[in-house]
């Protein structure tokens, strides 16, 4: 019996008229399906989530009183292994938006070809406004609901924004409890003296620049001395700053995080920014430096531009107005289908969200290794296997969109949806 599924028409905006990050997710893969001539029963069946679970967690607040905080987790497809992804504590998270974080997972894990499904998280919660007692205890109460649907064979979690290694010690420390023994590969992004591995700290940004790396010299490039703008300053935009000067020479030019942004044309001391943002949870004030809006920043007239804060950032209103040579994603989802037609027109050299962000989980994939066989690798050793990890994984891409005469993102969806589609067929499921 065939399967009804949309064509590729549909847009990142739902019926209401809202950006929606889940009909963007099925948007880009209903591109790919149709470049690809897929199988319309495993278009169906990649086109929503195997599972998903929403609760609400009590918390005990330092005042005495109980909160109730909704949490997710989704499922979206462990065709390939078990699902692997991230937990978000952010006021905004809404169900579809960890769909679209989850789909995008499996695709991330099978672009970089580790035996891995795609999951993905989060508390619908404002950690500024929690103390740490409150984090911890919040923290504890989400793996006493979703726990039960995790595990080192099932579901592995791991930091993302506004969660930290601190937070996944909890997690590793409440779900071996539950358990009655250690059970530390249940989570990743874990600290170094509770089962975590080298080099998972930056590892998001340090494969990142694997991929500039790689563009720059098919580009005939030289990134020494070229210009940096990087959109967001958490974990991922703060070792961009850090490993692109280190790394790639780059002269970082401006930074922003969501209070505001930093400008200096003759360039930002990295390690100094981050100090400073360390110091006074802003990168506003940093001496010497001129302000700058989020919205200038992505226009500024940069070699390398990374947007590593929020999703739908480059749009059909920006796009046309976007300078860059290099568009590193760092983020999930900043561009939207729209955006990145005209960016391709323009010439734009985009390295796609899901690839150029995979460095974060590939560590992390080699952290599940390292717990399970429990013996631990030196840093060359990771850094190494990540380099090799993203360098095929971008040459693969590269090689496809010249192959298909399709943009880097959908060329990276072609591939990773073909590797998923085969575990699919292989498995019997279609
Ligand atoms: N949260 C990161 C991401 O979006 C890492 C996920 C992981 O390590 O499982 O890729």
């Amino acid at each position: 019996m065939s399967q009804q599924v949309p064509s590729a028409t549909s847009t990142s905006v739902s019926a209401n008229g809202q950006f929606n990050p889940f009909a963007m997710a099925q948007a880009q893969l209903d591109a790919a399906a149709e470049i690809l001539g897929l199988d319309p029963q495993i278009h169906a069946l990649l086109r929503e989530p195997l599972r998903e679970m929403q609760v609400s967690l009590p918390v005990r607040m330092d005042d005495g009183t109980v909160r109730v905080f909704k949490a997710f987790r989704v499922q979206y497809n462990d065709a390939r292994g078990p699902t692997k992804g991230g937990l978000r504590f952010h006021p905004n998270e809404t169900i579809d938006l960890v769909r679209a974080l989850a789909a995008w997972m499996t695709w991330k894990c099978a672009v970089v070809d580790i035996p891995l499904g795609g999951g993905k998280g989060g508390i619908v919660c404002n950690t500024r406004e929690l103390s740490a007692g409150e984090l911890e205890r919040l923290s504890r109460a989400y793996i006493r609901q979703i726990g039960r649907i995790l595990g080192p064979e099932m579901d592995v979690p791991a930091p993302d924004m506004y969660t930290n290694p601190q937070i996944m010690a909890w997690m590793a420390d409440e779900y071996s409890v539950l358990q009655g023994h250690n059970d530390f590969g249940v989570i990743t992004g874990k600290p170094l003296g509770l089962g975590g591995s080298k080099v998972r700290e930056d590892a998001t940004a340090r494969g990142g620049m694997s991929c500039i790396r790689e563009a720059a010299r098919l580009l005939g490039m030289d990134t020494r001395g070229k210009t940096m703008a990087i959109q967001g300053f958490g974990n991922a935009g703060q070792y961009a700053a850090l490993l692109g000067e280190e790394l790639l020479g780059v002269k970082v030019v401006a930074v922003s995080d969501s209070k505001g942004g930093i400008y200096a044309p003759e360039g930002l001391p990295a390690s100094a920014v981050v100090a400073h943002k360390r110091a006074t949870e802003s990168v506003r004030g940093f001496p010497g430096a001129q302000p700058i809006s989020n919205r200038e920043l992505l226009e500024l007239d940069v070699d390398i531009l990374v947007p590593a804060a929020l999703e739908n950032q480059i749009n059909a209103q920006n796009a046309p107005n976007i300078r860059a040579k290099i568009c590193a994603e760092l983020a999930n989802g900043p561009t939207t289908p729209e955006a990145d037609d005209i960016l391709y027109r323009n010439g734009v050299y985009v390295i796609p969200d899901f690839l150029c962000n995979a460095g974060g989980v590939t560590v992390s994939y080699f952290e599940m290794v390292q717990n399970a066989y429990n013996y631990y690798w030196n840093a060359e050793t990771v850094k190494q296997r990540l380099d090799e990890k993203m360098t095929a994984a971008f040459h693969a891409v590269h090689e496809t969109a010249q192959r298909l005469k399709v943009n880097n993102r959908m060329a990276a969806y072609c591939v990773a949806v073909q590797r998923v589609a085969e575990a699919v067929r292989l498995r019997g499921w279609a």
